[in-house]
Formats: structure tokens, C-alpha cells, sequence
């Protein structure tokens, strides 16, 4: 039988499409267009289990998948012993209480003897219990955040990401309990004789989001501004910088962080740099 890496992922739901797309940039393709219930890879030695996020940290867990990708915050919910290999920087969003907003809030005190709806009973029962706060839990699986209006519970125990939805439901959020994002989780027992293929998703992993958010950067700039530019160019070693044909002119070329690009890019303009070029950047292998 050929040895083979079991990947669980959601069949469908916010984290789908992303976990979809980092295998695919990993070069690891799965026909999607007849989706079953397992789908194979068809240049990597892995097999694709599409289920619902809730179930994915209880499938690596008893071995029935060797790894799988899903919310944190599932993985802390099922209370499970699995391996997080990493972090996949997609699917952010946090546990948070929140109250009615005409609520005065000065503590977690509030929350004693009142009751908390949530879709989270066990992170939120251990967090209690931590703190030492004795409150009723209401478990409810759908629209939390009409449970106050409603009637259900005096606040609630939710997954927030802008705030967006609590603002609209009278709501505001008071303590943040746990961040989370996509993790990719691996069974504790997995068999030798796949490590190699959990050591390569992971190798392909790390430099896909690596090159994410990342720009490459050239420029024309006069050979005495070198070192000016140097400065302003944190660069995964140091920028390469070449002679051009044309005396005392160089090209410089560099990786630069999304985040910091228009602030680094005008910075070089006022040194004198000139026909700046700016390109996405594929794949970054340290
Ligand atoms: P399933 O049908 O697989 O059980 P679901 O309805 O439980 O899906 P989704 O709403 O698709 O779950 O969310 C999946 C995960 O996406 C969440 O568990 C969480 O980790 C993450 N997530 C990120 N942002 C948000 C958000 N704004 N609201 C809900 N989940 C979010
Ligand atoms: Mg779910």
C-alpha cells in the first residue's frame, strides 16, 4: 500500500476556500470538481477528508486522519491531545464575553450568578473556573448574539472578529478569552513511516506564508545613496546591489514587507531612487 498522509480539512465554511488554496500554492492539487467525502492528491501523497470543523479535532485525535486544519478555538473546544504544527495566519477572530451595552462593566465580578450563552461551554467553563466565577452556562449552537434580546441568557460567550455583529445586536465586548486562527494539527501517534510527508506539508507551509505579504522591490539609484538606501531596506539578508552600465549608478534589489512597502518606497524616492519596480513574490525557501 502506498504510504500516504490523511489531511482533514472543512467541507465547507470560512475556512474551506484558504486551507484549499494554501495546499494548492504548496503544489499539493486535489480535484475538486467530483468533491466526495476524500478527495486525492494527485502530485503528493495525501488524501483529503472534508468535514465539519467541528469534527476535525476528534479525527486526528483518535488517528482516523493523521493531520488537519481548523480553528484553534475548535481544537481548545473538543479539549483533545493533538499536536499543533503550526499556525497558518488565516481565520483570525477571538472568544470574547459580551454584555448588553447599557451594562456598567468594571469586572468579571459581573458575571457571577448570571447566565452566558455560548456555543463554547468548555473553554468558557474552564476560564470560569480559573477565575474563580461561578456562572450558568446556556450551550446554543446558532445566533448567539441574539441571545440577550431573546431572552436566553444575560450575555453571551461568542467568536468576535470586528465587533461588527455585537454593535448590531446592542452588545459590547468587556474580556477577550483566547485569539485564534487556523492551526494545522497532527495526531500524537503518527506512524513513522509518514513523518517524512508531515516534514514536507510543513516545509511547503511555512514558505508559502513566508512569501505572503511580501513585495520584491528594484531600483535605479545614484551609487552614493547606497548606503541611505541600505537603511531603509530591512531585507531578509541585505539588498543586492549591482553596477549599472551608467557611471556611478546602481540597481538595488530587496524583499520588502507589504505593510511597510509605500512608506519604504517613498523613502527611497526622496533619496533619489528611480524606475522602482515592484513584484510579487512567489515563494520564499530559507
Ligand atoms: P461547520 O459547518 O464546518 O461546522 P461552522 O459554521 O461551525 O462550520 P464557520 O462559520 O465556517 O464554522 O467558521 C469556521 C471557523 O472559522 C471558526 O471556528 C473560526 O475558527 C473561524 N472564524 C474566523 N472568523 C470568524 C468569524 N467572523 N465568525 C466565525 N468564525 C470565524
Ligand atoms: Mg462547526
Amino acid at each position: 500500500m502506498n504510504i500516504m498522509i490523511r489531511l482533514a480539512i472543512q467541507s465547507k465554511g470560512r475556512l474551506n476556500e484558504e486551507s484549499l488554496r494554501l495546499l494548492k500554492d504548496s503544489g499539493i492539487n486535489v480535484d475538486d470538481s467530483r468533491r466526495k467525502f476524500l478527495g486525492q492528491a494527485s502530485d503528493f501523497p495525501l488524501e483529503l477528508l472534508y468535514l465539519r470543523d467541528d469534527d476535525i479535532p476528534g479525527v486526528v485525535a483518535d488517528g482516523s486522519a493523521d493531520m488537519g486544519i481548523v480553528g484553534l478555538n475548535e481544537v481548545e473546544e473538543s479539549g483533545v491531545d493533538v499536536e499543533i504544527a503550526c499556525h497558518l495566519g488565516f481565520g483570525k477572530c477571538r472568544l470574547s464575553l459580551a454584555v448588553p451595552k447599557s451594562v456598567e462593566y468594571e469586572g468579571l465580578e459581573w458575571f457571577e450568578g448570571k447566565s452566558i450563552a455560548t456555543s463554547y461551554p468548555s473553554i468558557l467553563s474552564r476560564f470560569l473556573k480559573e477565575r474563580g466565577i461561578s456562572a450558568q452556562i446556556r450551550k446554543i449552537m446558532g445566533s448567539v448574539e441574539i441571545a440577550p434580546a431573546a431572552g436566553i441568557a444575560d450575555s453571551i460567550f461568542d467568536i468576535v472578529s470586528s465587533g461588527g455583529t455585537l454593535v448590531s445586536n446592542g452588545l459590547k465586548e468587556v474580556e477577550r478569552v483566547l485569539d485564534s486562527e487556523a492551526v494545522l494539527i497532527c495526531r500524537r501517534d503518527l506512524p513513522e513511516d509518514r513523518k517524512f510527508i508531515r516534514e514536507s506539508i510543513l516545509f511547503r507551509f511555512g514558505s508559502v506564508q513566508e512569501s505572503r505579504g511580501k513585495k520584491y522591490v528594484l531600483m535605479n539609484i545614484p551609487t552614493a545613496k547606497v548606503p541611505d538606501a541600505m537603511s531603509l531596506l530591512p531585507s531578509m539578508r541585505s539588498p543586492t546591489v549591482m553596477p549599472l552600465a551608467l557611471e556611478g549608478w546602481s540597481s538595488l534589489h530587496s524583499v520588502v514587507d507589504d505593510a511597510s512597502l509605500w512608506d519604504t518606497v517613498e523613502g527611497l524616492k526622496r533619496i533619489g531612487a528611480e524606475g522602482i519596480l515592484i513584484l510579487n513574490v512567489d515563494k520564499v525557501i530559507d
